[in-house]
């Protein structure tokens, strides 16, 4: 009798994989040989003590190119590579001697003092530049190593951290800026965010992940919950009251996914043991031996969710979870764009940079805008925008006017509103084109363009921009999606483009967009293209119709 196939092919199969739970612990690729070689966390005391005296050149390729991002440091770009060579390019020809530095900012949270010092640090030490992102980060750029026992002791100082706001890490944790204040929020989740960045970060249990891990946390749903690793969803229990329904294996980049409901409760208080569990399991089962496929939704794509949470269950938790309902999905996607009141009879102001691009000068003056009119706290947004919060009555006309006159709008056009961007060739050392200055003037374009259709229009079309094939600007998940790369124009020559994705969005329309086969735009007809595709939706559109659907 021939013998069965099916064992050995399994065995093969798991050992491919790279699992630590199954036994596999040899390093299989340079980045998991450098997570063993050393714990990444340990590079923050090199930097101060070698690093930042012996300046860019005495540092370690294994710490400049791998360790350094687990403190929220990465190489720029040097300036004036185009991006059709960046492809061509050995990492040590891409690497300018200057760093993009992340805060971790978990919930978007900061008060105005916080704020100021974001903005001071900016001005002194990062040619006065910041930018919000699309995680409720702030980044700063032109970072020399020198500078960074100095940041350090300010942020920390003032209790803010760029500790994993990079690297295979739990990364900084999203939460709703209306988080707390909400008048329509099931529960308040920023003491479950506290608790696990209080608990977990820095943890040396969890700093050498297969990959980065994604979590979100809120009680609305304005957190893009559904593309996250782990997502804590506010739902209300018929039994047990307001808690989260789970979601895991949620994801973009070149293989986006959905996350999937593990059809489990969770009480506020629980929240940090069952986010320790999942990533555990992502620890132990994740795929290490390739690193496009270390991310957690291949495994949970390989298991589904019914696997997951047994095993969750199971090994980690040691308990069944409460099986739950799913939350009542939002009809239309939340910004917090504008004035809205808050629970207290207060009131939270919305406002809207282009793509996120702020200044340190800016920032300093927001922080001082927002303690004139009675605020002491500020928000990020996933949607790079800003939010000032606890705002009497009385003082919102003169802090919308003095937000206006720094470039922050309250009421801004749909574009301005909608539109994201990555940060791009300017700093970044993947990008192939240029995103938040061709963002700045694409807004600027539309307001004249379409300013005919404008008023028309409730919700805001969403356009993200991104410099490459990664998705750091969610273009899945736009209304019009652009991914950056070389393409050919008119006359044959090769230029910055975009492909373009049509119609994604998430809420109500959760899905990606559809990538159009050969539809792609050369950077300099992009006005053209996003004012036809938004006349044609604007003439063909059917009353209260949005534009995903
Ligand atoms: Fe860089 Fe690409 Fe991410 Fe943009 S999408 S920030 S170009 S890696």
């Amino acid at each position: 009798m021939a013998p069965p196939t099916t064992t050995p092919k399994r065995a093969k199969q798991r050992r491919g994989e790279g699992q630590w739970a199954l036994g596999y612990r040899e390093p299989l690729n340079p980045n998991e040989r450098s997570k063993k070689d050393d714990n990444p966390l340990n590079v923050r005391a090199r930097i101060e003590t070698i690093y930042a005296k012996g300046g860019f050149d005495s540092i370690d390729p294994a710490d400049l190119r791998g360790r350094f991002r687990w403190f929220g440091l990465y190489t720029q770009r040097k300036p004036g590579i185009d991006g059709g060579r960046t492809a061509t390019l050995e990492p040590e020809e891409l690497d300018d001697e200057y760093f993009m530095l992340r805060i971790r900012i978990d919930g978007g949270a900061v008060t105005t003092e916080q704020l100021a010092i974001i903005g001071e640090i900016s001005q002194t030490y990062a040619r006065d530049t910041a930018d919000i992102t699309d995680r409720q980060n702030i980044q700063y750029h032109w970072i020399r190593i020198e500078d960074m026992p100095a940041i350090w002791d300010k942020l920390e100082g003032a209790g803010m951290t760029t500790m994993e706001a990079c690297g295979d890490s739990p990364r900084v944790i999203l939460g709703s800026p209306v988080a707390g204040i909400a008048e329509n929020e099931v529960l308040d989740g920023t003491p479950a965010i506290d608790r696990i960045k209080d608990t977990y970060v820095g943890d040396k249990a969890f700093s050498n992940l297969p990959r980065k891990f994604k979590t979100a946390i809120s009680g609305i749903q304005d957190v893009a919950h559904e593309i996250h690793d782990v997502a804590f969803v506010g739902v209300v229990h018929p039994e047990h009251g307001p808690g989260f329904d789970v979601w895991v294996g949620g994801g973009l980049s070149t293989n986006p996914m959905i996350g999937q409901r593990l059809g489990a409760w969770v009480p506020l208080d629980e929240v940090p043991d069952v986010w320790a569990g999942v990533i555990s399991v992502f620890r132990d089962y994740g795929y290490r031996r390739l690193r496009h496929r270390a991310r957690i939704k291949f495994l949970v794509a390989d298991w589904g969710p019914e696997k997951f949470r047994e095993i969750l269950e199971s090994k980690y938790l040691g308990r069944a979870l409460v099986d739950g309902p799913a939350p009542k999905v939002l009809d239309r996607p939340v910004d917090h764009i504008g004035v809205y009141p808050q629970k207290d009879g207060k009131f939270y102001v919305g406002a809207a940079p282009i793509a996120g691009r702020v200044s340190g000068s800016v920032l300093v003056e927001v922080a001082k805008a927002a303690e004139r009119a009675g605020s002491r706290r500020v928000r990020f947004t996933p949607q790079q925008k800003l939010l000032v919060l606890d705002v009497p009555e009385g003082d919102v006309p003169g802090l919308k006017a003095e937000l206006g006159k720094l470039g922050l709008q309250v009421d801004p056009s749909p574009w301005r509103r909608g539109v994201m961007a990555c940060t791009g060739i300017e700093f970044c050392k993947l990008a192939i084109v240029e995103t938040k200055a061709r963002a700045a003037d694409l807004v600027a374009a539309l307001e004249t363009r379409l300013a005919d259709v404008q008023a028309g229009i409730a919700d805001p079309v969403t356009v993200h921009i991104n410099g490459c094939p990664n998705s750091c600007a969610r273009i899945q998940t736009a209304d019009i999606g652009l991914k950056g790369q070389i393409v050919t124009d008119g006359d044959g020559n090769q230029v910055e483009g975009f492909q373009v994705h049509l119609g994604g969005g998430l809420g109500l329309d959760a899905g990606f967009g559809r990538k159009l086969r050969g539809h792609k735009v050369t950077a300099t007809e992009l006005a053209d293209y996003v004012e036809r595709v938004v006349r044609n939706y604007v003439k063909q559109r059917t009353e209260g119709e949005r534009f995903a659907q």
